[in-house]
This record gives structure tokens, sequence and C-alpha cells, in this order.
């Protein structure tokens, strides 16, 4: 083999000894509260399928209609001969859910992420980022190329308050970016702190709603609706390959930005869209949402009872106050041996460590959905129960 590509022959052993090397399991049914991983049928405890969309048959219907309209390829970018009908109902309806005046989706919210900041701000300019903000928020500042990124201490206003009259005057823009819900953590940011500290040292607010929508809020409507900040914030991101189930990113808030962004935001000028299919799973999506508040209420009321068994048998569940459950393990070779054990007795929930979350903070992410009926529910306490005994993380 070739020298010049030993370096990561050697990294990855590294990876291998550390306990971080990603084994990717592969899955050959749908999502759903049960999946079939490597030929075995396994209880699912790691989407972010929240509310049971991604394989709803109202979802899979208005896709399959939607290919028969319109094919499966969106065949240039938007700009040129890529915008269907279906895009602009999709922001048009994304909007109104949200409560905001406008709304532009992209191919992801990894992709939202990476257009929208670099639109906001520039060299000249400041950016105010939660230490514990996700990699497309890091990656999109750093790609804003601004003066400097400066990071607050995870969900502290006071922090940021303080950095901010330190350091406001010398740029000319300044944007405040926060992770509505930390996906590792389950927490919940300030949101209404953060808004009052912005106002006051003139900064833009944007938020990052991916684990918020369809969670947080009436009916799902996210994290601004959860805080009552309509009209507050400036710019919201979100995912559609969560809640939603289906795959794509938006932006979501002023006319003006979203505006901007139909004429700077790279990943929309230079990369193709979602799908037809994908736009009309999601405009379903839209359609049960706002028709009805029940999967919500079942997400959290699912939620509250595997938390409350957690906490019972003993687990370490950290400070979640969101249906995303971390049972804390410590350190990455242990989480990795508690996933493998689960695995055996049925129940696939990820360990997760080092970069993603802090070197000693490893741990299994357990995410509750809306499709978990109390029989999986406690299905999977029993494993946790059975697999914590064996490796002595509960006495
Ligand atoms: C998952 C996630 C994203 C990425 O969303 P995709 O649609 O999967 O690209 C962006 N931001 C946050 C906070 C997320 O949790």
């Amino acid at each position: 083999m070739s020298t010049k590509l030993a370096w990561i022959e050697e990294e990855l052993q590294k990876l291998k000894e550390a306990g971080l090397y990603n084994r990717i399991r592969a899955i050959g049914s749908p999502q759903g509260a049960w999946l079939v991983v490597d030929g075995k049928s396994v209880l699912n405890f790691c989407s972010n399928n929240y509310l049971g969309l991604a394989n709803h048959p109202a979802l899979v219907q208005a896709a399959q209609k939607a290919a028969g309209d319109y094919g499966v390829g969106p065949a240039a970018v938007r700009t040129i001969a890529g915008t269907l009908e279906l895009h602009l109902e999709l922001e048009r309806r994304l909007a109104a859910f949200k409560g905001v005046e406008a709304a532009i989706t992209f191919q992801s919210g990894f992709t939202a992420n990476l257009g929208t900041i670099p639109a906001l701000v520039g060299k000249d300019d400041a950016i105010f980022s939660d230490e514990l903000n996700h990699a497309s928020i890091i990656d999109g500042s750093r790609l804003a190329g601004v003066s400097k990124i400066i990071r607050y201490a995870h969900c502290n206003p006071d922090d940021l308050a303080r950095l901010l009259a330190e350091n406001r005057a010398q740029y000319p823009k300044a944007l405040v970016i926060t992770d509505g819900v930390f996906s590792m953590d389950g927490d919940i940011a300030p949101l209404d702190k953060i808004y009052a500290v912005c106002q006051q040292h003139e900064a833009l607010l944007m938020v990052d709603d991916a684990h918020g929508e369809g969670v947080l809020g009436k009916g799902g409507r996210g994290i601004v609706d959860h805080f009552g900040l309509h009209g507050k914030v400036d710019i919201e991101i979100g995912t559609l390959s969560k809640a939603f189930g289906v795959v794509g990113g938006v932006s979501a808030g002023s006319p003006l930005i979203v505006e901007w962004l139909r004429q700077r935001g790279r990943p929309f000028l230079f990369s193709s869209a979602m799908t037809a299919p994908d736009a009309a799973a999601c405009l379903a999506a839209l359609d049960i949402l706002e028709a009805s508040t029940d999967l919500v209420d079942r997400l959290w009321e699912n939620t509250r009872y595997f938390k409350g068994e957690m906490k019972r048998l003993g687990f370490d569940i950290g400070q979640s106050v969101t249906p995303i459950t971390p049972i804390m393990l410590g350190e990455a070779p242990l989480a990795q041996q508690f996933s493998r054990e689960l695995f055996e007795a049925g129940v696939f929930a990820m360990a997760i460590g080092f970069p993603t979350v802090p070197r000693g903070k490893a741990r299994i992410r357990v995410m509750i959905s809306a499709a978990h009926a109390r029989a999986d529910l406690d299905r999977g306490l029993a494993a946790f129960e059975q697999v914590g005994r064996k490796l002595g993380v509960l006495s």
C-alpha cells in the first residue's frame, strides 16, 4: 500500500484502541419502533424519528404520488431550473407552522447552517457561539470567515452578556448562535434570556431548532413557541430529517433575511434541492402536525414513562428535559460494551464518545419516539436492567 496513506491506518488503529471507532450497522427495514439490523429484529432506540413519521403511510403515499407526478430528481440547482411549486408551497407552510413570515429550504439542516451563517456575517464581524453547539454551526461559523468566533459557556446568558460587553463594540455585526435543544444532553437553551442579552447588545440571534421542532411548543411548533418568542428571533434553522421524518433543512424568519439567502446562501445556489418526493412527504407531515397534537403528546408520555423508570432502576440519565435520554457511563469502552450487550439482548442503542461528547462523558443515548408502544419501552427497560447489572453499572 502507498506509504502516503499509512497515517490513515495509524489513526484508525488509535481510534479502535480508544474505543472511538465508529462501527456502522446496516438497517434492512423501514424506520419504526423495531428495525431489522444485520438480519436481526431489534428495538430501535437510536433514531431521531421522534413522531414515527419516517414510515407513516400518509408520507409514503405523498412521496409515491410526487414521484409519479414529478419524477425523482430535481435536475438543477433551484436558481436555474430546480424550483418546484412544491418547494415554494413547503416554504410557505413551514413559515406558517413556525409562526414566522418566511422560510427557505435547503438539502439538510447541516447545509442550512452552512448557507445561512456565512450569508449573515463576514470578515469584520464576530460570532458568539454556545460552546456545545452542533458541528454544522461550528463549520458554518468557520466558513463565514469572521474576525472572531467567541465561545460562551454552555447555556449561560451571563457569560454571553459579559463577552458581548467586552467585545461587541469592535465589530460592525455580531451574531449569537445557539442550539435550541442540545442533542447529546437533551437540555434546552434559555432562549428568553439569550434574547434579552442580544437586545441589549444589538446582536442578531439565530437558533438551531433541529431537535425542538416536532417536540417542543404547541403541537411541536418548536423552541420559539415554547418560549413565546414569536417575531423576536432573527433566524431559525430547522431540519426535516428528525421529527419530520424525511430529509431537508430550513431557515425561517424575517422575509428580508430569507430573500437574502435566496441570493447568497451558497448551498442553495450551488447544490441541487430536496427532491419532489421529499418535499411532498414534508407537506404530508405538516398536515398531520397541524391536524392534531396526538403524536407530540404520545412522544412526551413515552418520555416521562421511560425516564421515570430508568431513574428508578438507578441509572444516571443526566440533565435532559427532552425525549433525548443519555445514560451516562463515563469511559468510551464501557459505553461500547454496553451497546454491544444491549444489541445481543435485542435493543439497538448506540454508544456515543469523543469527539461527539467530551472525553470521560461517554454514554448510551436513547431516543424516545411516539412510535414506541408501552410494551416496547418495557422491553427496553428490562434489557437495560439486565446489562446494567451484568456490567456492574447497577448494583
Ligand atoms: C441533526 C442536526 C443538524 C443536521 O440536520 P440534518 O438535516 O441531518 O443535516 C443540524 N443542527 C443540529 C442542532 C442538529 O441536531
